[in-house]
């Protein structure tokens, strides 16, 4: 109320883009990014999600060349840390377990598979990036309703602000709300897991060695950090374990929780502190059959979800991102720039969804022939070198037609 015992008249704003991005994580930061450096006027909406929760992407060589192109690696290799090897440890109980596996980035002429870095970190510092970029604008509140029309969108903000804009690209994770707006139902899924994530401190360097424990429940992973300021060595934990057994170990102490950590991992590094907040993340899928609509297109975890096994998912997310810039030309929601993406994201997602869920399910079912088939395929890619070259090179930069942002070689 004002002195005259008014209220004060709130005015509510609308401002005009080319390209409305709804989401300010990872994938809608840097699609926000790209897309005003390909000359559109690009609003993204969302507050930048900077809370710590111990959980850190691995970002492999066609995602780099992504950040690179983008003048954003420069940004974000500051708190990288390379992946030089890949180790698999069979900590299953079966009859047929097999012996570690190590994969060398050296093998196929590259210094390291990628990069590790911590989500939180990395978002900070491309929300940073996001602020000064010109024809980019960041607006740090959540849309709270669309209205798709044939040739625009409108989005209201939760101030009761409104965008117009020619596309809307929802970036807006695995709940989102672009996705529902648009019509695009999903196929959804649950796994019998949750993960816990959280950075740990050790006493033993990890030597750039990024271990993946494969136990009856899912894999616990070990990925490499750069040690901190006061040069403790570090890496960041993703255990997937069961929704029950996960709901009781969070609520252990840290010393508690660590002694079990320590135990899964068979002390490769020695004693080891738990030196973040914790990350619960329950274990689902989700796929849809297309990730466009008219005026719509979606990226990352709003078109695609699965476990966080082999690091797969905002590098999938990153190539949808690549391939949407080259997608979207002329009038941005045109229809046929929504097809156009639309065919050049199926066979990659497909893929990868269904690699992801086959090796998760095989380490869930205690049934022989399945411990018998994962052996084989294990067995042969520590011994047969052309496979394993191959099964790593698909890894880094997947083989078909690269979009332009990814097609720049290493630097
Ligand atoms: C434990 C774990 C480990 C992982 N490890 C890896 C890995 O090593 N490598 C890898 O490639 N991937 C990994 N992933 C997957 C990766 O983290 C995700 O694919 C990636 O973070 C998705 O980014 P995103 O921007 O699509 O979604 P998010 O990070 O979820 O961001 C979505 C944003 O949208 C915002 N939002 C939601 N609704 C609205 C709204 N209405 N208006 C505005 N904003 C809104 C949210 O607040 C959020 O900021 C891992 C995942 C997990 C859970």
């Amino acid at each position: 109320m004002t002195s005259l015992g008014l209220r004060p008249i709130c005015r509510s704003m609308t401002q005009k883009a080319d390209i409305l991005i709804a989401g300010a994580g990872a994938a809608g930061l840097i699609s926000g990014i790209a897309l005003a450096k390909s000359g559109y006027n690009v609003i993204v909406a969302g507050p930048p999600d900077t809370r710590r929760n111990g959980r850190t992407v691995a970002l492999f060589e066609a995602s780099l060349r992504l950040l690179r192109a983008l003048d954003l690696w420069p940004v974000v290799e500051p708190i990288s840390s390379p992946l030089a090897k890949i180790r698999f440890v069979d900590a299953t109980d079966s009859l047929f377990r097999t012996p570690n596996i190590d994969l060398d980035a050296r093998e196929i002429g590259l210094p390291a598979f990628g990069y590790n870095i911590e989500n939180a970190g990395m978002v900070e510092r491309l929300a940073e990036v996001a602020r000064k970029t010109p024809g980019l604008t960041l607006i740090e509140d959540f849309v709270s309703r669309y209205s798709l029309r044939e040739d625009h969108i409108d989005a209201e903000l939760r101030n009761g602000d409104t965008i117009t804009a020619k596309l809307l690209v929802g970036a807006d994770g695995k709940n989102s709300m672009v996705r529902k707006a648009a019509g695009l139902v999903p196929k959804e899924w649950r796994y019998p897991q949750t993960a816990i994530t959280a950075i740990l401190t050790h006493e033993k360097p990890h030597g750039d060695v990024s271990t993946e424990f494969h136990t009856r429940q899912g894999p616990c992973t070990l990925v490499p950090m750069r040690d901190d300021e006061q040069g403790r060595h570090r890496s960041s934990l993703v255990w997937l374990m069961s929704p029950v057994v996960a709901d009781r170990r969070n609520e252990m102490d840290d010393d508690r929780l660590i002694a079990d950590v320590e135990r899964q991992v068979g002390y490769v590094y020695g004693h080891m502190k738990i030196a973040s907040p914790r990350g619960m993340f329950p274990i689902s899928g989700l796929k849809l059959q297309k990730l466009s609509a008219p005026r719509v297109a979606l990226v990352a975890d709003a078109g695609h979800y699965f476990p966080p096994i082999g690091a797969q998912g905002l590098n999938l997310g990153l190539r949808d991102v690549a391939h949407l810039v080259d997608c979207v030309k002329g009038d941005p929601g045109a229809l046929e720039n929504m097809r156009a993406y639309d065919d050049s994201r199926r066979g990659d997602i497909a893929l990868r969804t269904l690699g992801v869920d086959m090796l998760n399910r095989s380490l869930l079912t205690d049934f022989t022939g399945l411990d018998i088939l994962r052996g084989v395929g294990l067995m042969a890619l520590a011994t047969l070198g052309p496979l394993r070259r191959k099964v790593m090179r698909e890894g880094v930069v997947p083989s078909g037609d690269l979009p332009r942002l990814m097609q720049a070689l290493g630097g």
